[in-house]
């Protein structure tokens, strides 16, 4: 079985206040149809970057719609995940290409990890390249395997293209941030365009008082009487930490008592970030008004909302991006942003909403500058950024486009065969149960089911309607 990640309760409900109802009752609409809809998000780390912060809201929410979703990850070791991120660089067009010994590892661990989904499935979305390969690994029976894809593919390296594209052959629909990332030659009919989203209530986004967030970074050692700016990303080159100090250090020379935060979380799948990390380190260590910090020296979601709206000014000075989810976190909390003119990063903030877009490490410093100098334009700024993003970027709307994806992969194509309640599969959980005299049952309207454990059982017996709906209220 592949790990499943635990993603507690959330209710959908939380979001009254914060987004119409009209766009609850339009989620709950059209969620109905797919009440017991087995859902499966595949990625390759619980934590560390967009694409787990999504999923660790998204995933809750949607099975409070009365879908049945599950989150897993791929394993692998250091060679796996070395290949996989040479990979996503070849993908955002690195003329790294991967070698001989790294096509294998790729190949022998997606084949190991396509043995382990042994759960059934209506519908599968691999996230990125990590576990893309599993689908055309794996036995054909009936699931829907939509591709995932949060980063910038429109120009990859060729060698790496000729690799990966024929694993995606096998997929039914595609999904990308940006029509622009979509690669010229991509193997599959039936793509969509999907912008990520923030979820507004999570520890990392709740509203937190300014005293409050104070004290959440009381430890860390930064002085909040004095200007501060702050990147938060993977330590990845696409992020360009490097020259976040390098515009960091043009501005000093006009405010002397600047301070910069540059928090990085580390991936599971992401083993070139220690690396950057180092070399961070090494220029940041003479200066003590650089602080680096990482999640795994305990600067997490809360202390991450807090440094995000305590900044002067967030900075994300990609040179390449999917999304970048932090600039619309940033602007939620009323901060004001430079960021790379790149990716989906203009989509969030147009030059002068939210903050300025810059193409260099002069052009990052002037507007950095620009709006400590100015914080009466730098708030007007912010407020125009935080409408957009509760107008385009809080994630009921990113549900609903997924539930629009969801409702035509099973209406279009062949029909949605529900799960028989009467097979050897546990319902909550998809499991294959063998049948024994120990094995958990519950006899309800005639029919037996049977679970791989008591916790399966329990969880059916509170909501037996939810995980095996009459077949009449199936479309
Ligand atoms: N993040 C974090 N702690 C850190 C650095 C990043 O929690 O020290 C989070 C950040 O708040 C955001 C996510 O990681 O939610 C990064 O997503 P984004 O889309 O910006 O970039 P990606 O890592 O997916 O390329």
């Amino acid at each position: 079985m592949l790990q499943a990640v635990d993603v507690g309760q959330w209710s959908m409900a939380a979001y009254q206040g914060i987004v119409g109802d009209e766009q609850l009752a339009r989620l709950a609409d059209r969620a109905a149809p797919l009440r017991g809809l087995r859902v499966l998000h595949l990625n390759a780390t619980p934590y560390g970057g967009g694409v787990s912060e999504m999923l660790r809201s998204a995933v809750p929410l949607l099975n409070d719609l009365g879908l049945t979703v599950d989150w897993r990850i791929v394993s692998g070791d250091r060679s796996f995940f070395d290949a996989t991120k040479t990979l996503h660089n070849g993908l955002q067009g690195a003329g790294t290409e991967l070698t001989a010994a790294q096509r294998d590892a790729y190949l022998a661990t997606s084949r190991r990890n396509a043995d382990l989904l042994d759960e059934t499935y209506d519908v599968v979305i691999a996230h990125d390249p990590q576990p893309a390969a599993i689908h055309g690994l794996g036995d054909d029976d009936g699931t829907r395997w939509v591709w995932r894809c949060h980063i910038d593919t429109s120009a990859p390296n060729p060698a790496t293209w000729a690799f990966f594209g024929p694993f995606l052959e096998a997929y039914e629909a595609a999904v990308f941030t940006l029509d622009a990332f979509v690669p010229p030659d991509l193997p599959v009919a039936d793509v969509v365009t999907i912008p990520p989203a923030i979820d507004a209530l999570s520890p990392k986004n709740l509203r937190l008082p300014e005293t409050l967030a104070r004290q959440v970074l009381d430890w860390t050692g930064l002085r909040l009487d004095m200007p501060l700016i702050a990147q938060v990303s993977r330590f990845d080159p696409w992020k360009d930490p490097m020259g976040v100090i390098e515009a960091y250090r043009l501005v000093r020379e006009r405010v002397p008592r600047l301070q910069l935060v540059l928090a990085g979380s580390m991936a599971l799948d992401d083993p070139e970030a220690w690396g950057i990390y180092e070399r961070i380190r090494a220029e940041a260590d003479p200066d003590p008004l650089i602080h680096v910090f990482t999640n795994l020296t305990g600067v997490g979601n809360i202390e991450v909302n807090a440094i995000q709206r305590l900044a002067d000014v967030v900075v994300q000075k990609s040179v390449r991006e999917g999304f970048g989810l932090v600039v619309s976190e940033a602007l939620w909390k009323g901060t004001p942003v430079v960021a790379g003119r790149t990716g989906g990063i203009p989509l969030q903030m147009a030059d002068g909403v939210g903050g300025y877009l810059v193409d260099d490490v002069p052009g990052c410093a002037d507007a950095i500058h620009r709006l400590l100098d100015d914080p009466a334009t730098a708030a007007d700024l912010a407020e125009a950024g935080r409408r957009r993003v509760r107008e385009h970027f809080l994630l009921p709307r990113l549900l609903l486009n997924e539930l629009d994806l969801l409702t035509r992969l099973v209406t279009e194509g062949p029909a949605w065969r529900p799960h028989d309640p009467d097979t050897r599969h546990d319902p909550v959980c998809g499991l294959a149960v063998v049948p024994n005299a120990h094995t958990p049952s519950l006899a309800l309207d005639g029919r037996t089911y049977r679970f791989c454990s008591n916790v399966c059982r329990n969880r059916f017996a509170l909501d037996p309607g939810r995980w095996a709906p009459a077949l009449d209220e199936r479309p």
